[in-house]
């Protein structure tokens, strides 16, 4: 700035904007990882780029939501292209920080760089008010604001938390999966073969492999803090198909209530020679003529409808798999209730999830 004085006093002045550079710089903040427990050290280094001089000081600071300096430390800039920190993490602290890393001269800022860390806050033991699904877009971080301002609590989400909700110190409750595919119904949930989309819940190495991916994607939202995890909704976690995984399973259920092959034989009135005898039919020997008449009732109830949907609501078409020859009879009171209100009820859908033959009734084509 230019100003020309005279003994009246200013006469006139003029501003030219000008740059400051510095070869000596902030380069990027890193973290060795970023979310810390309270009562955890978060660690990382500040790393430089430029010619390091004597009266060069690098100051790392902790800086919470509204710019407030929580905490800071002054270190002289060695030879090294990085200066590492340390700080204890309290419980006091908010749920975000900023971690910013400035080069100083002469104790005059010349750059920075920051990275955010997460602080776990779970909000457990206490009440909670969650609130599924927090407000996206450009606006989602004063969504998360007003959110916790009028009491919200915790989040029931999807996917990975945002900032924005660990700003506004909003714990996490992870959806982490629905185990379906399509609809809510067994029957939509098989493919053609019969076999369940999602893949056979009683085959191990599928569900090993399911669980595993379901677990990896919550990593984020365990470093930001959990309330509880969510194992989703309108699951249809009795699922059952025509793989051999699932016939398999359904032998060792008549083997843990008959016992024997020769008790079961009394009951059903026949001639299985063990329990791996017993198969599934095929769709157009359907049903076995020694079916129980509550079965085939019920049989031919669904038969009227396609419930390949969740309404039920379509046409019937021709079966296509197959499906195991009878209901077991000590099994069959549990439903009868359920048959004698026939249609799409909750406790019909429920009926889809009971045994692998009458999931298979939905799988019309
Ligand atoms: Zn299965």
């Amino acid at each position: 700035m230019t100003i020309v004085r005279s003994e009246r006093g200013i006469e006139n002045w003029h501003l030219k904007p000008f740059e400051v550079t510095s070869k000596s710089k902030v380069q990027t903040v890193e973290l060795k990882k970023d979310w810390a427990e309270p009562g955890e050290t978060l660690t990382g280094r500040v790393l430089l780029d430029g010619p390091i001089q004597q009266n060069h000081i690098v100051q790392i600071r902790l800086v919470d939501e509204d710019g407030r300096t929580l905490t800071r430390k002054n270190t002289k800039a060695a030879d090294a292209p990085f200066v590492s920190f340390e700080f204890p993490i309290h419980a006091w602290m908010p749920m975000l920080l900023r971690v910013e890393g400035a080069l100083l001269e002469n104790n005059e800022e010349i750059s920075s760089a920051y990275t955010f860390a997460r602080v776990t806050n779970r909000h457990q033991d206490q009440f909670n008010f969650v609130v599924w699904n927090w407000p996206s877009g450009d606006l989602s971080p004063y969504g998360s604001q007003s959110f916790a301002k009028h009491g919200v609590t915790a989040i029931l989400q999807g996917g990975a938390p945002s900032f924005s909700l660990a700003a506004s110190n909003l714990s996490y409750v992870p959806y982490t999966t629905s185990f379906r595919m399509s609809s809510h119904t067994v029957t939509a949930m098989l493919d053609d073969h019969g076999i369940m989309k999602n893949g056979c819940i009683h085959d191990p190495a599928v569900m090993e492999k399911w669980i595993s991916s379901v677990v990896e994607r919550q990593r984020e939202a365990r470093g930001h803090g959990v309330l509880v995890y969510s194992l989703g909704d309108e699951n249809a976690v009795h699922g059952s198909c025509l793989s051999d995984h699932c016939l398999g399973a359904y032998r060792r259920y008549l083997q843990r209530i008959h016992g024997t092959i020769a008790a079961l034989n009394e009951q059903w009135e026949s001639d299985f020679s063990s329990f791996d005898a017993i198969t599934l039919l095929e769709g157009e020997k359907l049903p076995a003529e020694n079916a129980p008449r509550w079965f085939q009732e019920f049989f031919a109830q669904r038969l009227q409808k396609n419930r390949t949907d969740n309404e039920g609501g379509g046409e019937a078409r021709p079966l296509r798999s197959g499906c195991a020859s009878v209901l077991d009879n000590r099994a069959a009171w549990q439903f009868q209730g359920i048959l004698s209100n026939p249609g799409t009820t909750p406790e019909n859908r429920m009926f889809d999830c009971a045994l692998p033959r009458v999931a298979q009734y939905g799988q019309a084509k």
